[in-house]
């Protein structure tokens, strides 16, 4: 496909998922199954499980922290820390991805929706800010509590838990004139309704990935390819 143009009036809003970290060697979610790693989300990623078995669920989480450790960011996670040096405050990364291999990549102005792998906060929610964390845990014995008592958790957004940030990203949705979604199948909300917030504010819209999304119908184009291939060379900066 030709190239994307972004004019100097442009302001550019990127969604990120699972899909944009598989040529990291992270598996996505819905790549057999809806099992993320070979388990079931209701086993290691719900307020349930974590009632339920919360040694079950920090065995999971410290698996995924130690993938985490050994994958290196792509030309894909490259590519947006690039268009960001260009367009500054013009350009807002949102990502669904708890891995940090965005900010590894050197993009900046991102949130994190879902939370992030490397910090832990409290169970209780007692108010007390998120502390950095890349523990691998061995047991549950060796988990930490916070001040207030509570054992502390992954600071990740478990399957049925509101998203973080949502108020600044819909501010940055609001002003967005080009919005960008890669890697997402377009199955998990709020995430998968950014592009129908975007086109009603008139914005265009362009899906990058192997296969079109549940929400393709929503896109001004889809790009069909693997992020790391179609990202580089995708914009052309005016
Ligand atoms: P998903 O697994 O539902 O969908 C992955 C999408 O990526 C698919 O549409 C697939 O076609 C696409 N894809 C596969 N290879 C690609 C490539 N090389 N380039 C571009 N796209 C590619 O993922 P989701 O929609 O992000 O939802 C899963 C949820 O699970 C997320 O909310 C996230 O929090 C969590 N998760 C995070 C990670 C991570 O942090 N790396 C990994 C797995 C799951």
């Amino acid at each position: 496909m030709a190239a994307i143009s972004v004019s100097g009036k442009d302001r550019v809003f990127v969604l990120t998922g699972a899909g944009i970290s598989a040529e990291s060697g992270l598996p996505t979610f819905r790549a057999s199954d809806g099992l993320w790693a070979g388990h079931r989300i209701e086993d290691v990623c719900t307020p349930e499980a974590w009632q339920r078995n919360p040694w079950r669920v920090w065995e999971f989480y410290s698996g995924r922290r130690a993938d985490g450790a050994k994958a290196e960011p792509n030309p894909a996670h490259f590519a947006l820390a690039e268009l960001e040096a260009k367009l500054g405050e013009r350009f807002f990364l949102c990502t669904q991805n708890v891995d940090d291999l965005h900010e590894r990549a050197g993009s900046v102005r991102l949130v994190h929706m879902h939370g992030e792998l490397a910090k832990s906060r409290c169970e209780n929610e007692c108010g007390r800010a998120p502390v950095e964390d890349r523990t691998i845990y061995t047991s549950l014995d060796e988990v930490g509590r916070c001040a207030c008592g509570g054992l502390l958790r992954p600071h990740i957004v478990f399957f049925g838990e509101i998203p973080l940030e949502m108020d600044r990203i819909q501010e940055e949705i609001g002003k967005a004139t080009l919005m960008v979604v890669v890697g997402t199948s377009g199955s998990v909300y709020p995430a998968a309704n950014f592009v129908h917030w975007a086109r009603l504010g008139g914005a265009r819209t362009v899906y990058v990935g192997p296969e079109a999304p549940l929400n393709a119908a929503a896109f001004t184009h889809v790009v069909e390819g693997k992020a790391g291939e179609v990202l580089l060379g995708l914009f052309q900066v005016g």
